[in-house]
């Protein structure tokens, strides 16, 4: 089967507005916290799977927001108030429960989503729209490799939670020191390695570690989330360098530095 053809199957499942309740919170790792949504509402959450994310709605403080809020009611709210949005992953969804996780980096207090998961507590109210689509994982290739910084943990994890027993998966995730390592399992044959920035500059070891590595024998794909201007030059590097397929590579730009997702949504 040609890779259009799946890439047509892949899960389409449209996206709408979910009101959700913060069930509890955990920090996973110093400097991630990890948010418990529940709710009767994701009963009817339909799940995309692999590294699929959904915006956060953040409106003004003293915006009614119609109840029930639904997809409709957003679109008619949007000439007078309009959400400030933030991408993030669903990290797990556990149907049965009606419940998703959702992890956030701690990246700073005053920043919005960020500062948001610093002070979240259960019972607070999040309102988001998704997901989007989601990485396909078939057909398989040889072997799959995955980058990222701490933003594109959530989607790492989930993907290597979803890859099949033995798949040969090389994985490379810049974090800031030892202490934000997770625990990631998977049935793959994943070889994981953690580069610990300290402080050298954003996306640094992940460039160096990417653009060094010898890749498996065969056929394969990169996957990756982090840096803007990072995730560029690695784009550049697997497709000019490396020769991948540009269709073979998927390195997308989680956050920007120095400018708020609100430039880019
Ligand atoms: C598809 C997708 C999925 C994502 N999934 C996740 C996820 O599951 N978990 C997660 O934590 N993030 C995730 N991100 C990244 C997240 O959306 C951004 O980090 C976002 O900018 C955070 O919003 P904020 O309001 O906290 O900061 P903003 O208001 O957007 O930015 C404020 C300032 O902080 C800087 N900044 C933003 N993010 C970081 C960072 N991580 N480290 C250092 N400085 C930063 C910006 O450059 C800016 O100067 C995802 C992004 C995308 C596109």
């Amino acid at each position: 089967m040609s890779r259009a053809t799946t890439d047509e199957r892949r899960t389409r499942r449209p996206g709408r507005i979910h009101v959700t309740t913060v069930r509890r919170t955990r920090r996973v790792t110093p400097r991630m916290v990890r948010v418990t949504l529940g709710g009767g509402d994701l009963s009817a959450f339909s799940s995309n799977g692999s590294d699929q994310h959904v915006a956060l709605y953040f409106y003004e403080p003293g915006v009614r927001l119609p109840r029930p809020f639904t997809t409709e009611a957003a679109r008619a709210l949007l000439p007078t108030a309009q959400p400030r949005l933030r991408r993030y992953t669903i990290r797990e969804h556990r149907p049965e429960l009606a419940e998703v996780d959702m992890d956030f980096v701690l990246h700073g207090p005053e920043q919005l989503a960020s500062g948001w998961a610093e002070h979240v507590r259960p019972g607070d109210e999040l309102i988001w729209f998704g997901p989007s689509p989601a990485y396909p994982l078939t057909p398989l290739t040889d072997w799959t490799l995955l980058l990222g910084d701490e933003t594109a943990l959530p989607a790492i994890g989930a993907i290597l939670g979803e890859l099949p027993r033995g798949h040969r998966v090389l994985a490379a995730i810049e974090v800031a020191d030892r202490a934000e390592e997770q625990r990631l399992p998977t049935r793959a044959d994943a070889t994981v390695t953690w580069l610990h920035r300290h402080d050298r500059d954003h996306g640094d070891l992940l460039r160096e570690h990417a653009t060094g590595l010898a890749l498996p024998e065969g056929g394969g794909r990169v996957w990756g989330g982090g840096e803007r201007r990072v995730m560029r030059e690695l784009r550049h590097h697997f497709v000019h360098v490396r020769g991948l397929e540009r269709t073979d590579t998927h390195l997308t730009a989680y956050w920007t530095q120095g400018e708020t997702q609100d430039s880019e949504v």
